[in-house]
């Protein structure tokens, strides 16, 4: 469906979710108050959708909170491209989240490693037994792993990695939760001292992957192989890749965000999972083949959850997972991977032929419109002036809007 030309209301009317999401205000204070601390009000984002987005033979209308213009434009064009040619598949691995616990002190590191995989199965157990809610939902620890750093600034140190299985959570609370009261036991077990207990970002036991197959007509001629091009850069160059990066998680934060996910967890996963070759390099790879077609794929950690953290306490989180359909935190991190790599794709496409200033522009002038004073249907007729005059500046608004 195509909902451009519509106002707020009628968008949603025709998703049918005015029960949901035409609530004032979104995040009531009460409950703003109750989420962080020393509270003075709420921030507000335009929350925006992408109709119909193709994900597994299904589709989603994905909702979007997120300030730069062009975003939610580019991810829709292209989820209708790729909807035309079998939409995206996407898949994930099990919800395995780390602690670490960091174990100093330790006159013979090895052996304390030896002991603590010889404990693994105790260790596991008492992982488990604190949270028994968890388990009786098919999660819960699974494993144990020993990291040993023999030089350090702080010394030699052993790092124990357990390992949990967290389901629908982001798991960030649960894991500390284990780590800190395994603590006690990782220092009676190795005569070490325990320092830091805490779950790592880098979460790359979870991982989500997308992928899609476009034709070669799905393009203009020379395209598909520019973008293959384009993609190549920030394959070997670092420089690229922070920027390639950054247009994938345009498409991936404000999805986070619409459902009250932690965005910073999902950022830090991303980039440091880019890195995890010792080197900065892209999460997509595009390859164009000898008959045009476009196989473009992502792979990054996910730690999305459905409960716990603002996602249950945010009301409008509660309706953008509402608004998507979506029961699982798998399925919502299948289409967050999806999204984000058709948000790079409309990058690279932009940038592989007109470059992006052209639609960057054009969306950016209604913002600029409304800084010069523009309301209603003024933004729309000041912001077409802009673009057609080339100068897209407050001062030029003025003028249009005097006019
Ligand atoms: P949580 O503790 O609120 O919820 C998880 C708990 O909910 C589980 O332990 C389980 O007991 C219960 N639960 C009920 N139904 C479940 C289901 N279907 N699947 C899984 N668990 C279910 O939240 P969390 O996800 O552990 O923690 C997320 C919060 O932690 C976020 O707000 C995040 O910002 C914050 N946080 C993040 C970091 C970090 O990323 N470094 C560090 C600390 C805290």
């Amino acid at each position: 469906m195509s909902l451009r030309h519509h106002s707020p209301q009628d968008r949603r009317t025709a998703l049918q979710a005015d029960d949901i999401l035409g609530f004032t205000p979104a995040l009531p204070e009460p409950v703003a108050d109750g989420m962080i601390e020393n509270v003075i009000g709420t921030f507000e984002l335009p929350l925006g959708v992408v109709p119909d987005f193709p994900v597994n033979g299904k589709t989603y209308n994905v909702p979007m909170a997120v300030e730069e213009p062009s975003v939610v434009a580019a991810a829709a064009h292209m989820g209708k491209i790729a909807r035309a040619h079998g939409g995206f598949r996407a898949e994930t691995t099990d919800p395995l989240m780390r602690a670490q616990v960091q174990i100093l002190g330790l006159t013979a590191p090895g052996a304390a490693r030896d002991v603590i995989m010889a404990a693994r199965e105790e260790l596991i157990a008492a992982a488990n037994a604190c949270d028994p809610v968890l388990v009786s939902l098919g999660g819960g620890c699974r494993d144990v792993e020993v990291h040993l750093f023999q030089v350090s600034p702080a010394g030699p140190m052993v790092v124990a990695h357990l390992i949990v299985d967290v389901r629908d959570a982001m798991g960030a609370n649960t894991v500390n939760t284990m780590a800190e009261r395994l603590a006690p036991r990782f220092e009676a077990l190795t005569g070490g001292t325990v320092r830091l207990r805490i779950l790592s970002n880098l979460a790359d036991l979870r991982l989500a992957r997308a992928s899609v197959i476009l034709p070669g007509d799905a393009f203009d001629p020379g395209v598909t192989r520019a973008i293959a091009e384009a993609c190549a850069l920030a394959i070997v160059d670092p420089y690229r890749a922070a920027t390639h990066n950054k247009g994938i998680m345009n498409g991936i934060d404000p999805l986070v965000i619409a459902t009250g996910n932690d965005w910073r967890a999902i950022e830090s996963g991303a980039h440091a999972y880019a890195a995890r070759s010792g080197r900065y390099v892209g999460l997509t790879t595009w390859e164009a083949g000898e008959d045009g077609v476009l196989t473009g794929q992502i792979e990054l950690p996910m730690a999305l959850g459905l409960v716990g953290g603002a996602t249950g306490t945010h009301p409008q989180a509660q309706a953008a997972l509402k608004l998507m359909g979506i029961s699982s935190a798998a399925d919502l991190a299948k289409v967050a991977a999806a999204v984000g790599l058709a948000q790079n794709l409309a990058a690279l496409r932009a940038l592989a032929s007109e470059g992006i200033q052209k639609g960057h522009m054009a969306l950016h002038a209604r913002n600029i419109a409304i800084l010069a004073g523009a309301h209603g249907a003024d933004v729309d007729r000041v912001a077409k002036g802009l673009a057609l005059s080339g100068a897209v500046t407050v001062e030029k608004a003025k003028e249009l809007l005097g006019a």
